[in-house]
């Protein structure tokens, strides 16, 4: 089997990666990948061995992540893996946000099927059964949302206590459900984000607790066969396009270090563009790559719905902007009215999302119509990664059709002003009637005269 290794993407300083938990660079303190000294990753005979594990009811052949578990070597057993299973997220062919964005066709692939609801079950395949090698007996992040989610539940499966920091008053009640219903004990800090992962890193070491926060570049692993997945989906055709949201910035580091790989193993012979699409008001990476100087991170105050990615200092900013170089990558960024009017195109091709998910549209949208400049094309073969499941944030999608959406508006429990209202474009209102049949029909007629006949 591979050796696997951390290694510092900056000074390149390299280590055993199954000795103790370690976030950081012991050197330079930058950010840490997970490298393997690839021993049996022929890439020929492994298409044929995932294909193969397709017709396995084992569950480590069954997940999505793990069915490709030669190419993420870092266990040193298998008894040790973790699994829900995870993955196996379809491709779905959306007509009408195609044409939305002025494409000749777009496919989701939506890791919101993913058990929890969002693509962080496929890190914390990884990320937890590396605390399993590592013996962790507690688990924790600081956490608004999907990551406490997805870490309650793997954590209580593993047989580990999962500990979720919570800054007060800042999480989305559906979220908030799960980390209560999977048992996790729940710690509701008085302070903000940044307040509570200052928590979690020193409490850490003095209990063993292993952090799983995105720092950890184990859950990246798992994130990466996101990439593996769709190429095999694909029978290995490579699409032109890749486009993702960017919160942390973990993801659109992950599918870039899996594409890399499987290029440098000769699975591929070209690579997707990378295109990460920020909200307007959480838009650092955005901001750092449109600045003189963009070896130096811009952080912003983070303002946006879409809460999954209301981030101003991402983690991962550097390695987001390598999966960028690597693949001839692009970023841009989205105002509010454009991700909102995007969710609902999406939520019409039967498909729906979270806000987050639903800057991918609204970014190829503004890159096609960016005209003669725009560095794409409207032919392209184009997949975008749907993040969230659509039952994960609906208030805002019922506050959106009932032409409710503010700006400011916070999911959680206070409307803090009413300005900034959104415009409810594709709005689906609910209509009032007389309980009464004839009031009824009418109302059905007339929708269907708008409807076009199949
Ligand atoms: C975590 C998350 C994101 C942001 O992903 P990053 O890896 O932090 O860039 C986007 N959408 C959803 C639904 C998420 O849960
Ligand atoms: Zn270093």
């Amino acid at each position: 089997m591979s050796h696997a290794y951390l290694q510092c993407i900056e000074c390149g300083h390299r280590f055993p990666s199954n000795r103790e938990a370690i976030y950081a660079c012991p050197q330079c303190g930058d950010l840490l990948d997970v490298v393997y000294d690839w021993q049996d990753a022929d890439a020929d005979r492994l298409k044929t061995l995932f294909r193969q594990r397709r017709v396995s009811n084992a569950p480590i052949d069954v997940s999505g992540v793990w069915r490709y578990r030669e190419l993420i070597p870092f266990y040193t057993d298998e008894a040790q893996i973790v699994t829900y299973p995870e993955g196996n997220t379809q491709l779905l062919d959306a007509p009408r946000s195609a044409q939305y964005a002025g494409l000749g066709r777009l496919t989701f692939k939506h890791q919101g099927f993913n058990p929890t609801g969002s693509f962080k079950d496929n890190g914390m395949a990884t990320g937890v059964t590396q605390a399993r090698v590592l013996g962790a007996r507690v688990v924790a992040c600081a956490s608004t949302g999907n990551t406490s989610a997805s870490m309650a539940a793997y954590a209580t499966r593993a047989g580990m206590l999962g500990v979720v920091f919570i800054p007060e008053g800042q999480i989305a009640f559906g979220k908030l459900s799960q980390s209560l219903d999977y048992g996790a004990l729940t710690l509701q800090v008085r302070g903000d984000f940044d307040a509570a992962m200052q928590l979690v890193r020193e409490v850490a070491p003095q209990v063993g607790m292993y952090i799983l926060n995105s720092v950890n570049a184990f859950r990246l692993e798992g994130q990466k066969t996101i990439a593996i997945e769709l190429l095999d989906q694909l029978d290995w055709r490579v699409p032109d396009r890749l486009v993702v949201p960017g919160g942390n910035l973990g993801n659109s580091s992950a599918l870039g270090k899996g594409l890399k790989e499987l290029y440098d193993l000769g699975f591929i012979d070209k690579l997707p563009r990378i295109t990460i699409i920020q909200a307007a008001g959480a838009d650092p990476l955005y901001r750092t790559m449109t600045s003189p100087d963009p070896d130096r991170l811009v952080t912003v105050y983070a303002r946006t719905l879409a809460t999954a990615i209301k981030i101003g200092r991402p983690v991962s900013w550097k390695k987001a902007k390598r999966s960028m170089t690597w693949t001839d990558g692009w970023v841009t960024e989205v105002t509010e009215q454009e991700i909102a009017d995007a969710k609902a195109i999406i939520g019409r091709d039967g498909i729906g999302c979270e806000p987050a998910s639903a800057t991918t549209l609204a970014g190829l949208k503004r890159l096609l119509e960016e005209g003669t400049d725009a560095p794409i094309d409207r032919d392209e073969e184009v997949v975008a990664i749907l993040t969230g499941n659509v039952l994960k944030d609906p208030d805002y999608t019922v506050r959106y059709h009932l032409g409710d959406l503010y700006e400011d508006y916070v999911t959680e429990t206070v409307v803090t002003s009413r300005s900034g209202k959104i415009d409810t474009h594709f709005a689906n209102h609910p209509i009032e009637v007389a309980a009464n049949a004839a009031a009824i029909i009418a109302v059905i007629e007339r929708h269907l005269a708008q409807v076009a006949p199949v």
